[in-house]
Parts: structure tokens; sequence; C-alpha cells
């Protein structure tokens, strides 16, 4: 390890190690109650191994999807739940949801300012030609924040009107520079949205945020919510998909928007998934400590050497990004890269920016991971824009993120950064 690592950065990993453990413990404490709520909805689903079993064609009946259905909304203490392999993307998912309960003349509302980057082209705007909400007559505001982060109600009073159909809302900061927000703000923006306007439909984006807490959105009276199972719900092991929970007539609408009218979610083979995203969802919530775990061990060390931290260390946690302020565009890329070079896998690639689809910026991503882009492993991104956050989430061992930490050091130190 010494030839790797240098004496002085093993041994700030231990002193913050030993700093730092009164909030592991904290997180293990999340693990246990989020394990045995899965272990519970298991149970009272009588899950079976037919159930795993693929299917193919229409998939009707198929039994191992009808139940795993079930199970989600068990967990997530909803009506209903659509999970599917045939989600391509978080993207997606969300998507699928909006255009489910969204109809022309109909507006949405997000709440918690700006979303992220790439619904901007599925909200769209005059001219798109995309087949985006605009082009289909959906009109879309948003709220920005106020300074401190919070959501500007006077703002939201004066924008909600009679064609207000949809409350967005972003539980995660994605890529802003702001806090997540907890469920229990979440539970305090539905009251509040509801009384300014009953019938209005409060979808929260639910990425990066399952298991992180001990309750869900759909827990505290969100109408519809949506996520990736390449994200936390997927456990590391779910090869694609995604997954929609809520009020039951609106997941209905998403299903059929998944597939056709009348149709919904009644066929879809599963092929080879269903065993994977069961034993995904099985093994998230410790997955999602492991990588919680490694947030607040990175966003401490990174403070140690005088970044600031958004969450910083001992913060409370709802989800899994942890966002690092660095000086600029040098920090910023030793980190990517040290991140990378941590990895179990492509560790001998080099991350470079890129124009990603979706997004605005030139991204540079560090993901040696089993599954492509799949952020429940240890990943960091950051778009090339100032001031040069670098967001770094995921590992699904808290070992791996303690290396991924030292070797983004290290890599500064190597380059004459630190
Ligand atoms: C990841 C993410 C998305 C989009 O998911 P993709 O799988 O990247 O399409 C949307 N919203 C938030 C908050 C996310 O973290």
């Amino acid at each position: 390890m010494k030839a790797v690592f240098s004496e002085e950065i093993v041994r700030l990993g231990q002193e913050i190690e030993e700093k730092i453990e009164g909030r592991l413990r904290e997180v293990d404490r999340i693990i246990d109650k989020n394990q045995w709520k899965v272990i519970e909805a298991f149970q009272k689903k009588q899950v079976s191994d037919y159930h795993f079993a693929g299917s193919t064609g229409y998939a009707y009946n198929d039994r191992g999807r009808e139940v795993l259905d079930e199970v989600y909304a068990e967990v997530f203490g909803a009506e209903a739940a659509l999970v599917r392999p045939h989600f391509a993307s978080g993207t997606h998912t969300i998507a699928t949801a909006l255009y489910g309960v969204l109809r022309p003349g109909d507006e949405l509302l997000y709440i918690t300012g700006t979303p992220y980057d790439t619904l901007h082209k599925v909200i769209g705007k005059a001219g798109d030609g995309t087949g985006s909400l605009h082009d289909f007559g959906i009109t879309y505001q948003e709220t920005a924040l106020t300074a401190e982060g919070n959501i500007d109600w006077s703002a939201v009073e004066a924008a909600i009107n009679e064609r207000t159909k949809v409350i967005g809302i972003q539980r995660s900061r994605g890529y802003d520079w702001r806090s997540s927000f907890t469920v229990a703000q979440i539970e305090e923006m539905v009251q509040k949205v509801k009384a300014l306007k009953e019938d209005v439909i409060v979808f929260v984006d639910n990425c990066y945020g399952e298991f992180t807490e001990e309750k869900e959105p759909t827990e505290v009276g969100a109408d519809l919510i949506a996520g990736s199972l390449i994200k936390n719900p997927g456990g590391g092991i779910a090869e694609t998909g995604g997954y929609i929970c809520g009020k039951e007539k609106y997941v209905q609408l998403a299903a059929y928007r998944l597939t056709a009218p009348g149709i919904g979610g009644e066929v879809g083979a599963m092929l080879g998934t269903t065993r994977g995203i069961y034993q995904g969802l099985y093994l998230a919530p410790s997955t999602v400590g492991q990588a919680i775990k490694g947030s607040v061990f990175a966003a401490a060390m990174f403070e140690a050497v005088g970044f600031t931290t958004k969450p910083a260390w001992h913060e409370m946690r709802t989800d899994l990004i942890q966002a690092v302020s660095f000086d600029g565009p040098d920090h910023l890329i030793a980190f990517v890269q040290g991140i990378q070079k941590a990895s179990a896998i492509d560790s001998h690639v080099v991350p470079e920016p890129w124009d990603m689809p979706g997004y605005e910026h030139p991204v540079i991503m560090a993901a040696g991971t089993f599954i492509q882009g799949g952020s429940l492993e240890l990943s960091a991104d950051a778009p090339i824009r100032e001031p040069y956050i670098g967001y770094m989430q995921g590992g699904l061992t808290y070992s791996h993120v303690k290396y991924g930490v030292l070797m983004a050091l290290q890599t500064m130190k190597d380059r004459n950064l630190l």
C-alpha cells in the first residue's frame, strides 16, 4: 500500500476514520431498519424461487413481475408500483411518469429550482419538434430556490394557476450546489402545495434518495415517484430498468404510456432480469449504506485538506451525492481521474471531459463500474464549468470508496496540487 499511497495520506485516512466513527454507526442503524423493511415486504408477498424465472413474448401472467410490483409498492408505502427492465434510464422513467399524467393544456411546475440536466429536453421549448412536453402543449414553470436553498413559497403561490397539474420536486441535489431535500422536508412541501391547490399531483424525482433514510416520499404523501434501477434500489445487481410508485391511478397511466393504452403493465417480457431486480432490492439497503459511509469519509477527508463539501461530513444525508468544491479545473480533473484509478474495472483508462448526450457542458466522469453508468457503484462526475464542483457517489463497498478518496488525494499530491 505504501508504494501507492504516501504515508501522510494513509495516516490522514486513519485519523479521519476515527473521527467519523459515530456517524458510521448512525448509518448502520438506517441500514438495519431498511433491511428489515425489505425482508418483511418479501415475506408478506411470499416471494419464492419460481418468481425469478424469465418470461418471453407478451409475458402475460408473469407472476414474478406482478409480485415484484407488489413488493416495491410495499417497500415504498405506495398503492402501486411499476418496476421494469424496459425503462432505459432514470430520465426515461421520469419522462414516462410525467407523460403518463400530463395532458395538452396542463402545466408542470418544478418548485425545487432547475431540474436535472437530462430533463431539460424532456420539458422542451418552442420549436423542438422532438415530442417534448412542450411540443404536446404542456407548459412548464419553475421557481428558483431562495438564497438559503429553501422553497420560495411566495413564488410558488404566484406560479400556481388553474392549469397547474403536476408539482415537480427533485429530492437530490443533482449537479447543483444546493442541499438535497430530506423526506421530512418533502412531507412539508406536499402539505403546503396541497393547501394551495388540492388536486395537484405531487411528483418526486427520487433518484439517488432510496434507502438513505427510513422513509420514502410516497410514505409522506407524494403521489408519484420515480427512480432508476442502476442507482440505489437496484443494489448494484439490477442490470437495467426503473421504477415508478404511487397512487394506483397515476401508476396505471404511466404504465399505459410505457406500453400502450389498454395494455399497461399486463405485458412485458422480463427475459432474464427478474432475479437480479429482486436480489438488488434485497441488497439495496446495505449497499446504499456502504456508499453513504464512503461519502461521509470522503467529505471528512476533503474537508481536512481544505476543500468545501456539501453535505459536510457530520450533516444528515438524504441522497448518495457528495459534492466537493475544488479550486479550479486541475483539482477537479485530478479528483475524477484518481477515483477512476482506484477502480476494479477500467482502472487503466484515463477519463477526459466530453460532450455527453443530454448534458449542456462537457462532463468528465469516472466510472469503473460493472454496470455501465451504474452510479450506486463508485463514480464521480463533474460538468467542466465554474465553480468547479466535483460530484461523487456510490461505492458497493465502503473500503473501495476509502481507496478511491485516498487515490484522488494522492493524484493531486503527485501533481503538486496539494
Ligand atoms: C440520475 C438522475 C436522473 C436521470 O437518470 P439517468 O439514469 O441518468 O437518465 C434524474 N434526476 C436525478 C436527480 C438523478 O440523479
